[in-house]
């Protein structure tokens, strides 16, 4: 089972068009199926209407899902009761740090780890909150719960590789609900796609290490691991990745063949001559390199 999980901050660019074919001709490239999920998790950066628009934009170049498409943003439920589980086993912990608590705390060790301009959570709130309310939830990294070794955790990418990650010293305790109580993605994106019975998550390279964090909140929520491939990124004209906040450009539709054949040459797809897209797809799936 496959899916693309678009964010509907903003219309599909070039970029997300390569996440959503990979993922569509891995999954028949498999002969299975494969899912739309819309991750609106965070409601104020989901502009109304958006998910229509993203949706529109797939059907015009016929990545069809095969059930209806999923909201997150009607799925707290689900998310409440895994977060429930993470309290009741002791994995995850209320956190009342604020930004410039957890600044002064990392400055009070005269640790200097930050990580692209990221505090890594020195654990402050891991023994209790000292009195203080409690702001967001957040998932201890630790080896194990009786100890304090850090957590380095091995994967392997079907394109990239072996990847490894220490958790605990490369990203620390993350959060899992934020302070505004909202649902972060990385809690969210692995309790549906096991809901969805997930195979084999397809996804841009810019989310590779978000793995190491997924694969650890499964782990701890006793849920089976999906195998991963991350595709490589496309690169605007100023070298920069393509993204919504650096000001992508929405897809050009005005020819979809076109805009596939694009897509499918930033994945390594010989140029196929297709007149049609149902044509092209399904030449598409044959030269898919990702076969096992
Ligand atoms: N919603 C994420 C995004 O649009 C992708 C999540 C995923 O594929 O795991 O960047």
């Amino acid at each position: 089972m496959g899916r693309f999980a678009p964010s509907p901050t903003g219309p599909l660019h070039d970029g997300s068009l390569v996440a959503a074919l990979a993922s569509w001709l891995d999954a028949r490239a498999h002969g299975g199926r494969w899912l739309i999920r819309i991750e609106d998790v965070d409601g104020p950066r989901c502009p109304p209407g958006t998910d229509t628009v993203v949706l529109s934009q797939l059907a015009q170049v016929r990545l069809l899902p095969d059930e209806p498409p999923i909201w997150q943003s009607r799925r707290g439920a689900a998310y409440q009761a895994a977060l429930d589980h993470l309290v009741g086993s002791g994995w995850a912990y209320p956190c009342a740090c604020s930004r410039k608590d957890i600044a002064e705390a990392i400055a009070a060790r005269g640790d200097e780890r930050a990580r692209h301009g990221e505090l890594v959570y020195p654990g402050t709130c891991r023994h209790g909150l000292a009195g203080r309310p409690a702001r967001a939830w957040r998932l201890r990294t630790t080896a194990t719960l009786s100890d304090e070794r850090d957590r380095r955790i091995d994967w392997t990418d079907r394109r990239l590789g072996p990847q490894s990650q220490d958790l605990t010293l490369d990203v620390g305790d993350f959060v899992l609900r934020r302070a505004d109580g909202l649902w972060a993605y990385q809690l969210a994106v692995v309790v549906d796609d096991a809901w969805q019975q997930v195979t084999d998550v397809v996804r841009g390279e810019d989310l590779a290490d978000n793995t190491p964090r997924q694969v650890h909140l499964l782990e701890r929520l006793g849920l089976p691991c999906p195998r991963y491939l991350h595709t490589p990124l496309v690169l605007g004209d100023n070298g920069e990745k393509l993204s919504k906040q650096n000001g992508a450009q929405a897809l050009d539709l005005s020819d979809p063949l076109a805009a596939l054949q694009r897509a499918g040459a930033s994945l390594g797809l010989p140029r196929l001559s297709a007149d049609a897209i149902g044509d092209w797809l399904g030449q598409a799936v044959k030269a898919w390199p990702f076969r096992s």
